[in-house]
């Protein structure tokens, strides 16, 4: 099922929580919607879902207009972050809901609701809970279940609103493969609504950055991190450091350091660039274009280390992002005097990307 969202805005009360918002979603598709808290996700998801009704705008799916089509018409399956299982009812009769409770004429033979239960337990990988209690899972698990839940429906649309927020790190990370597996096997439309950028680029075929109700950038995972259209993505998607530059002849100056731009680049005359914190390199002796810098900090975190350093000519900190093999063969100590040298030096212009 395909989704058109067409100028959609949503006020409440003289708030407008979405600003002229068109997005189209391709049949068997993974969106994400990725922004911080109050940007407009849960709003946008809801008017999808027909939990609201735009002030203005139209929803349609599958070409035709569902703007003030009811929720249980819409054929949608949602997954919340805190979507209580009923308590009282096993893992099977959880998942079995949905299809019991449909008027009778509509409703499947006992039969066809146990082995769908059962595909969807397999599908999920817990088939071995079936007869356990919400209570008896893990938080993990419970989510598996209230997917399991939500597809045995046969939703045309399924919709999840940060459905992994309330697990730790590591579980987290499992279910987001999963999920993104579990997509690739049933192509179900699929809009994923969260404020972790790391799971949106891994999770979705395309990521929608919102901020304050507006769209900033709509692209696949690498084009919004790779080319972001705006600073605020930029910043959204990943630290940052920034350096004030004045730039000529193709060179920016930053603090006491001549940087090379690459060429053919229009640059204001002054302007902020931004470099990630992978992009930059430590070394130790001066050269051309490096940025004389004091370690401040080190801190391993897993694969890589986070080094802290704070700029030689007191115009703030950099962090820079080694791999933990790097790390190991340079030895940088904390205290030591160093140089940095930024790989890529990118500004924006009419919001533009220039490297
Ligand atoms: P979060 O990640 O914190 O859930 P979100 O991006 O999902 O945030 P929304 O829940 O869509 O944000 O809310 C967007 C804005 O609209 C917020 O400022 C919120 O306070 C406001 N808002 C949402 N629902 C209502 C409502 N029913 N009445 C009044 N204001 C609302």
């Amino acid at each position: 099922m395909s989704i058109e969202i067409k100028n959609v805005e949503k006020s409440f009360g003289r708030f407008k929580a979405l600003k002229n918002i068109s997005l189209d979603i391709a049949s068997g598709e993974l969106v994400a919607l990725l922004g911080p808290s109050g940007c407009g996700k849960t709003t946008l998801l809801r008017i999808i879902a027909g939990l609201e009704v735009p002030d203005t705008g139209s929803i349609l799916f599958h070409g035709e207009d569902a703007t003030h089509r009811h929720v249980r018409d819409r054929q949608v399956g949602f997954v919340f972050q805190h979507y209580a299982l009923f308590r009282h009812m096993t893992v099977f009769e959880n998942i079995a809901f949905g299809l019991r409770v449909r008027p009778r004429a509509k409703r499947p033979p006992e039969s066809v609701i146990r082995k769908r239960v059962h595909d969807l337990l397999n599908l999920v990988q817990l088939d071995w809970l079936a007869d356990r209690y919400p209570d008896q899972l893990s938080g993990g698990q419970r989510q598996r279940i209230a997917l399991a839940r939500a597809l045995a429906v046969e939703p045309q649309v399924l919709l999840l609103d940060e459905p992994f927020g309330a697990l730790d790190a590591k579980v987290r990370k499992d279910l987001r493969r999963w999920l993104r597996r579990l997509h690739d096997e049933l192509h179900v439309t699929s809009v994923f609504v969260t404020h972790d950028q790391e799971e949106a680029l891994e999770v979705a075929d395309r990521v929608v950055v919102l901020n304050e109700g507006r769209i900033e950038q709509i692209g696949a995972p690498h084009e919004v991190y790779d080319h972001p259209a705006t600073p605020f993505v930029y910043q959204f998607l990943g630290d940052v450091n920034l350096f004030h530059g004045r730039v000529h002849d193709g060179h920016v100056r930053i603090g006491d350091a001549e940087v090379e731009l690459a060429g053919g680049q229009d640059h204001p005359e002054s302007a902020v660039f931004y470099v990630r914190p992978h992009e930059i390199e430590i070394l130790r002796d001066r050269s051309a274009g490096t940025i004389a810098a004091k370690i401040n900090d080190i801190r391993p975190l897993g694969a890589t280390v986070r080094i802290e350093l704070e700029r030689a000519d007191g115009r703030g900190m950099v962090e820079v992002e080694l791999t933990r093999d790097r790390f190991a063969n340079k030895g940088f100590r904390e205290g030591e005097s160093v140089y940095l040298q930024p790989k890529r030096l990118r500004t924006f212009n009419h919001n533009s990307v220039s490297e």
